[in-house]
């Protein structure tokens, strides 16, 4: 009791002090940091008294001013808060140009749309990613072509790039998933060399920077997400990010129902405008994703540092020149030989029971319903030859060797996990531990 009330006192004071600094968990936390005693998982004490920030964070105080004002004025569809949002968003990113959209998405479709990717045209993409990037692809009527990640990385590796070049190909969209960066220096070499559009998939990486160069600005164009398990939650929203002013245009056209703007047209379009109250949340949250991020990369580096220590866990490594992760996930690999052969899916039960939230993460995303299923529709079929479309061969031609181990050894942590403090981090390494040491017991079921 004493406890609670002191935490909502340091969290209400810190509140004041700054958006950013309302999360430490100094009070809640046990002090319980070795290894012994019984598995949480078979009856045993957990280690961690949740002492994770709920997510998303909303603070009454400094959150709702800007909010309530927008609700209250009426002006809801569209208009100067979008504005300034795009404005802000820009800035922050480092970029000429940022469009919001209705959500991550929509931000890819546009995005690929407009790079005039269409019937015919193969675009690269990773295997290891959120179906999203697939669907941009797919609804442009594009063929996807999977190219396999590099598993300490978990980023799509451009040595495997290269090898999925041919003359249709138009695009890659690399992704920087968990809010890794990919190798963006190689694959802007690749896509110099062989003349291709590059849109970066940065829905999981605000802020995210190789050599202090913003993500989402080495490409032509870069999509971001703020739905609301992302590190900027709206609820639902995204953006398109581009120093290409012709292409923003058509950006711009293409989600106002294609009437014309700027340098762009009248094109087929759509309607994916953000709402005013959604920029008035988006932009209290951006106060807060500087100092996050921040704290999610300190606690990352330390987690990766003790992670080292336990045979048979490897964490993620970064891409050499990432001076900034993003970590909307901390994603490590799980060897289960060094755990009395204890499954994964076991290993991440016993975890969980320990306080410890974490999944296993993507399945193979090159082996999907929707492709298939994608294959046999009208606009595909007049698109491309019934050879093409046969989804047999297709799977047979996207093997990802690698990314079928990795999806099978991945264990991920959430970002708001980051957001607590170096205790909670010890934590995490000492339930591991804990599982480590009694894991036949754990695969038995018995202690
Ligand atoms: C979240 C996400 C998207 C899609 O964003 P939404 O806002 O959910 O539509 C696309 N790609 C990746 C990698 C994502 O994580």
């Amino acid at each position: 009791m004493n406890n609670n009330k002191g935490r909502r006192n340091f969290i209400k004071k810190s509140a004041v002090i700054g958006l950013g600094a309302t999360l430490s968990f100094d009070a809640v936390l046990p002090v319980v940091l070795n290894a012994t005693g019984k598995p949480a998982v078979l009856g045993g004490r957990p280690l961690v008294g949740a002492p994770w920030p709920k997510w998303p964070i909303w603070n009454r105080e400094t959150d709702e001013p800007l909010v309530l004002e927008a609700l209250r004025s009426g002006v809801w569809s569209r208009a100067e808060k979008v504005t300034l949002f795009e404005k802000k968003w820009a800035a922050l990113i480092g970029a000429k140009r940022a469009l919001a959209t209705v959500n991550g998405t929509n931000a890819l479709i546009t995005a690929v749309a407009q790079s005039d990717i269409g019937g015919g045209d193969e675009v690269i993409l990773p295997p290891y990613t959120f179906i999203a990037t697939l669907t941009a692809i797919l609804n442009a009527g594009a063929m996807p072509v999977f190219a396999d990640v590099n598993p300490d990385t978990f980023l799509i590796d451009p040595e495997a790039i290269k090898k999925k070049i041919t003359s249709r190909t138009r695009a890659i969209l690399p992704v920087h998933i968990c809010g890794l960066p990919a190798d963006m220096g190689a694959i802007m070499q690749i896509s110099k060399e062989h003349n291709l559009v590059v849109i970066e998939d940065a829905c999981q990486a605000w802020l995210a920077e190789i050599d202090h160069k913003k993500v989402g600005t080495f490409g032509h164009a870069g999509c971001f997400s703020f739905q609301n398990s992302k590190n900027l939650p709206i609820g639902e929203g995204g953006a398109i990010v581009s120093d290409d002013e012709a292409f923003m245009d058509r950006c711009v056209s293409y989600h106002n129902l294609g009437l014309p703007y700027g340098t762009a047209s009248a094109r087929p379009g759509s309607k994916l405008r953000l709402t005013e109250y959604q920029a008035a949340i988006g932009m209290v949250q951006m106060e807060r994703l500087l100092p996050q991020t921040a704290t999610r990369n300190e606690n990352a580096r330390y987690l990766v540092q003790q992670m080292k220590t336990i045979k048979g866990i490897t964490p993620h490594t970064l891409t050499p020149g990432v001076t900034q992760a993003a970590y909307h996930l901390f994603p490590f690999k799980y060897d289960q030989r060094f755990f009395a052969n204890l499954p994964r899916a076991q290993f991440l039960k016993a975890l969980q029971a320990e306080g410890i939230p974490c999944s296993g993460g993507y399945m193979p995303l090159n082996d999907i319903k929707n492709l298939g299923n994608t294959f046999e529709t009208k606009n595909y079929k007049k698109m491309y030859a019934a050879s093409e479309l046969s989804y047999e061969r297709f799977k047979e031609n996207n093997q990802c060797p690698k990314n079928e181990t990795l999806c099978h050894e991945a264990v991920w942590l959430p970002q708001n996990v980051l957001l607590a403090n170096k205790e909670a981090m010890d934590m995490i390494v000492s339930a591991i531990q804990k599982i480590q040491k009694n894991a036949a017991a754990i695969k038995k079921g018995t202690v």
